[in-house]
């Protein structure tokens, strides 16, 4: 049964990945999601089944396309891995049940909004928005769960949840950018600790706060040191924390 289990995640996983990639293409040139066929930017050749399967289809062409040889990034086939690991281990910690594929399917939009963010400097509203949509379901569904109807439970602890986190990242980038002189946390970044909030639950506050602010100061340091700039995206550090306190609760 395992491996039975372990194999669909594993498959869900990279086509998750693979829709991830469409995304991270797509979102931020601001073309409709699924409306036309994939096609090679380069050539333009539309794709068939064949190209389309995640991982296999770039190793067996060696990295190229079959209609024009030119190079596909091996960011594509990265991606698909990156996305079925994700899901991986949330499958190891949570199981196969309807808990968990709320959370794998949160992987693609996190995957796209941590890249999108790193090229582009923008959490994209749409994505966010969405990562907003299914953490409401999820509670919609947790909700459905709890027989006693503790609404109150819920309430407080996801809803106040989103907006503590909401208000007090807005603050402290208020804080910051009179201390600094300069704009420090994008709106982006403000509605994304809203997600987490909404995710998370207002008692993980402190912990995601504290783990998304280490791993930004030591990405900013790397940012600074290869690029040479002061700007940096908090959002891969907003999105790594997410992903493991996501995990770390299903511990307790
Ligand atoms: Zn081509």
């Amino acid at each position: 049964m395992f491996y039975i289990e372990i194999f669909t995640v594993i498959c869900l996983g990279l086509v998750l990945g693979s829709f991830s990639t469409a995304l991270i293409y797509r979102v931020p040139k601001k073309l409709p999601w699924g409306a036309e066929r994939s096609a090679c930017p380069k050539c333009k050749a539309n794709l068939g089944v064949l190209d389309l399967v995640p991982v296999l289809s770039w190793c067996l062409s060696a990295g190229k396309c079959r209609h024009c040889s030119d190079e596909i990034s091996a960011v594509y086939p990265l991606t698909e891995t990156v996305s079925g690991a994700l899901c991986v281990f949330i499958y190891l910690v949570y199981g196969l049940n309807i808990s968990s594929l709320f959370l794998m399917a949160s992987v693609p939009f996190l995957i796209a909004l941590c890249v999108i963010d790193l090229k582009y400097m923008i959490l994209p509203n749409q994505l966010v928005f969405i990562l907003m949509g299914i953490g409401g379901a999820r509670l919609l569904y947790l909700f459905s769960l709890d027989e006693n109807f503790q609404t109150t439970d819920i309430l407080t602890v996801y809803i106040t949840g989103a907006f503590a986190y909401g208000f007090i990242s807005w603050f402290l980038g208020f804080v910051l950018t009179k201390v600094l002189k300069k704009n420090s946390l994008g709106f982006g970044d403000v509605k994304f600790f809203m997600v987490a909030g909404l995710w998370l639950g207002i008692y993980a506050l402190p912990y995601f706060m504290i783990l998304s602010g280490t791993l930004a100061i030591v990405f900013a340091l790397g940012w600074r040191m290869a690029f040479k700039q002061d700007v940096f995206p908090f959002g891969p550090a907003l999105i790594v924390s997410f992903y493991f306190l996501l995990l770390l609760q299903g511990f307790f």
